[in-house]
């Protein structure tokens, strides 16, 4: 059975014993149950259990990529791709969707949800690829956090999946997960997860990481009811070890 005590890992409860009674004890312990020694296991078995780690929202030109993120805001990435052929179809170019007129271009984009200001950062965004950028999607996080609608969640996405750049996306799937899986410990705040995936995961894995962390909080680990015993990671998850403790994991 996986024992993080072998591979020089401390555990949280570990860390709280060393320093129980202590004049020196730090007045907040936080230390993540995994570690760099511990998540090349993690990696390994997502890439088995997951092999394709492809992004679930539908495009073909990488500004469709951003639109699709923006929608996917407070709904599901499924809805978008039912949402964005009709939008398309209306509006094919960069160009035509630069010159829409907000509101036709929220009737179409409705089904999201929130579809006013989604409508209102699409247009505003598709005018700032043509003027800004040349009418291409940038390559910085730098660049792609001046177009509207765009935070680091959307920008890491594309430099991952359109530039195949190292990235971290921070979802309400990556932070559950992270957390859970021991990751992180009580951290919520995406841009500090973030920092943290960073330094724990090689540059060359974290964005299909991230992928395979969406797809494993959809099939299994689930926000309301994680199926803990039914998951093949198990024996190497914080929060699983805790719910089952002693049960091995399923092959
Ligand atoms: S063991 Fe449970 S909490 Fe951990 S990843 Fe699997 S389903 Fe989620």
């Amino acid at each position: 059975m996986y024992d993080p005590r072998q591979t020089g890992q401390k555990s949280s409860f570990t860390a709280k014993k060393i320093h129980r009674g202590c004049a020196l004890r730090p007045r907040y312990v936080r230390v993540a149950f995994m570690n760099k020694k511990t998540v090349p296991e993690l990696i390994a078995r997502l890439e088995a259990l997951y092999p394709k780690a492809l992004c679930t929202l539908d495009y073909t030109e990488p500004y469709q990529l951003v639109v699709g993120a923006r929608l996917a805001a407070q709904c599901t990435d499924e809805r978008v791709n039912k949402t964005t052929p009709a939008l398309y179809a209306a509006y094919p170019t960069l160009q035509s969707l630069a010159e829409a007129d907000v509101s036709s271009v929220a009737a179409l984009v409705r089904p999201c949800g929130f579809f006013n200001s989604k409508a209102r950062d699409i247009v505003a965004m598709a005018n700032t690829l043509l003027t800004a950028f040349g009418g291409t999607v940038p390559g910085t996080m730098d660049e792609l956090l001046t177009l509207p609608g765009v935070g680091r969640k959307t920008a890491n996405l594309i430099l991952g999946d359109v530039f195949g750049a190292p990235s971290v996306v921070v979802d309400t799937h990556c932070i559950r997960l992270s957390n859970r899986i021991g990751l992180v410990k009580n951290m919520k705040d995406p841009v500090k997860i973030e920092t943290a995936l960073r330094k724990l995961l090689p540059e060359n894995k974290s964005s299909d990481f991230c992928h395979r962390l969406v797809m494993h909080g959809r099939a299994v680990c689930a926000a309301r009811a994680p199926r803990c015993a039914e998951c093949a990671l198990r024996d190497i998850c914080d929060a699983g070890r805790r719910a089952i403790p002693d049960a091995p994991a399923r092959q």
